[in-house]
């Protein structure tokens, strides 16, 4: 066979050599050990925790050593396409604080190693693929129009399972040998007849070989080599991901390859394009499936409908950005939360990632975790940071909660302020719908009696000590006045003032101090448990404390 008048009659078109492709692509100029990294998702918009988890660690890794990340657009299957949505994703990685130095951006390409969009590349993946052919290192598998037929009805009875059907019906192994040993003559008659091909690589691989290679997650691994012949370029000449990202990582300089462990089995598929283009091999991390627990505690892969799997959605539940990340590194990263211990105030950007603390299987999902990660995230934010904070997302999604923030600052800040600094601060929510939940009895319209008064205290007793508290309030006394007139109510009432006295003969006693505070508690906050009692008075002022008491009375 003549290889190099194969290659002219199938891509007659191209004229450019690989040489004067490479001569555009310059070799990148960054420090030694700089690693360029990539996110090369489809564009579907949709951003998986999965794929949140790719991206971080490909940022975390060029940004610590001083090299490049940058955003490649693969749309080379047009049926995931969603319009807007490569500028969706970028808005939700930004939102994150998860930025790129090159690419794709909102307004086009920044970067000399474009296109970054896979589709504007074709033209160049032709000149590989011409250089593949003229070596014999790949062959075209036409599909004549009475075979295409066929396939169209097959098709249907299979309702197309969204592949390339064209690709898919030569991979019947049998087929093989008999697809290698095309002739130049039968080539022209297929062309002539304008009978689509696919390409397909000449697999010289044996599987019974083993190749050692090691992951940078995974390790040392041994992967049989690859003899099957796969499709390089589908029928309409677009390449499949195996080819686009060989061609695409070799030229835009991508030193370190970071993806999903559902690739791993292509591995061998890959190293062979490297060697078949005479391209070195970038490093590979394959990193492991984001796992959740399912309600019988069995680990199930994380899948888009699971609630926590959509970036996009950890927004409108109130999760501020960082509370995310700081969980997300969690995950990354078995030695973070030791760091983060020791380095209380520092930005959770300056942790010293480092690739062989990654857990090489199943990193687990916990929507308690992220909930306790974050409540410690939101304890150390200073009062006027979560004022803000929780405004911004109000402003989203709850107006009205925004307005009554708006309309009294001070107010707002003295609630969030309860508890906060120290080294022990409150840990009383973690996203901003908690927020609102844990304010909302600072605000009439939003205040909900949420407890009860056990059954087991006479409502008299209650009625009395209500009154009593009405009756000698005086918002102007200081905490331990204002105590000790709940201590001289619950002695007037049979109720232990003195904890020791009770906790020796409680049989003399109908209760305790703790007790008649919570008949006030509950008139004052709705709630059994409660911050400060004292507090919560000083913060509401005379009239609602008043207000409240009043309001229960009459409920009594
Ligand atoms: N486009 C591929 C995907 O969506 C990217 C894999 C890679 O990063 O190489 O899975």
């Amino acid at each position: 066979m003549d290889f190099e008048k194969l290659a002219d009659l199938l891509f007659p078109d191209v004229t450019m050599t690989p040489d004067e492709i490479q001569a555009k692509y310059p070799a990148r100029n960054l420090p030694e050990g700089a690693k360029v990294t990539r996110f090369a998702p489809s564009p579907t918009g949709y951003v998986h925790l999965g794929g949140f988890y790719q991206a971080i660690l490909g940022e975390i890794l060029a940004r610590q050593s001083g090299g490049v990340f940058y955003l490649r657009i693969e749309d080379t299957d047009s049926k995931r396409e969603v319009e807007g949505a490569a500028q969706a994703l970028i808005n939700t990685l930004s939102h994150y604080g998860v930025h790129f130095n090159e690419g794709v951006t909102v307004d086009g390409e920044t970067g000399i190693y474009g296109p970054y969009t896979q589709s504007k590349r074709v033209g160049i993946y032709h000149v590989f693929a011409k250089e593949l052919v003229k070596k014999g290192l790949a062959y075209p598998v036409f599909t004549t129009a009475e075979e295409l037929e066929e396939l169209i009805k097959t098709d249907k009875k299979e309702e197309n399972k969204n592949k390339d059907w064209l690709a898919e019906a030569e991979q019947r192994e049998k087929e093989k040998q008999k697809a290698r040993s095309i002739t130049l003559e039968s080539v022209k008659e297929n062309l002539a007849s304008n009978n689509p091909f696919v390409l397909r690589i000449l697999a010289d691989g044996d599987p019974n070989v083993k190749i050692p290679f090691t992951d940078l997650i995974k390790g040392k691994l041994e992967i049989p080599e690859n003899n099957e012949d796969f499709v390089l370029l589908k029928s309409d000449g677009v390449p499949t991901y195996h080819f686009a990202h060989a061609v695409d990582d070799h030229l835009m300089g991508t030193t370190h390859v970071i993806r999903g462990e559902e690739w791993l089995p292509s591995l061998a598929k890959h190293l062979m394009l490297f060697k078949y283009l005479g391209f070195k091999p970038p490093k590979y991390l394959h990193t492991a499936t984001i796992m959740r627990l399912d309600e019988n505690g069995n680990k199930k892969k994380l899948s888009k409908r699971d609630m926590g799997a959509s970036m996009a959605d950890y927004k409108s539940m109130g999760y501020a950005p960082e509370c995310v990340m700081e969980y997300m590194l969690t995950i990354l990263n078995s030695n973070f939360e030791e760091w983060r211990a020791q380095n209380l105030d520092k930005s959770y950007k300056d942790f010293p990632f480092s690739i062989k603390k990654m857990s090489t299987s199943g990193a687990l999902f916990d929507i308690n975790k992220l909930n306790d990660v974050s409540k410690n995230v939101v304890s150390r934010m200073s009062a006027e940071t979560v004022y803000s904070r929780i405004l911004e997302w109000a402003g989203e999604f709850d107006r009205d909660f925004a307005d009554k923030l708006n309309a009294d600052k001070e107010y707002a800040l003295k609630i969030l302020s309860i508890g906060r600094g120290g080294k022990k601060p409150r840990k009383d929510y973690g996203k901003w719908q908690e927020a609102k939940d844990y304010m909302s009895l600072f605000y009439d319209e939003y205040f909900e009696l949420i407890d009860r008064y056990p059954d087991n205290f006479d409502k008299n007793d209650i009625k009395s000590a209500l009154t009593m508290f009405l009756d000698t309030f005086d918002y102007n006394d200081d905490q331990n006045v204002w105590f000790e007139k709940i201590k001289n109510i619950s002695d007037s009432l049979g109720y232990a003032s003195d904890m020791k006295a009770y906790k020796e003969n409680p049989e003399n006693y109908k209760g305790n101090v703790g007790d008649v505070s919570m008949f006030i508690r509950i008139a004052v906050t709705g709630k059994t448990n409660s911050p400060d009692m004292y507090t919560i008075m000083q913060i509401l002022g005379k009239d609602k404390v008043q207000k409240r008491i009043k309001n229960m009375l009459e409920r009594l």
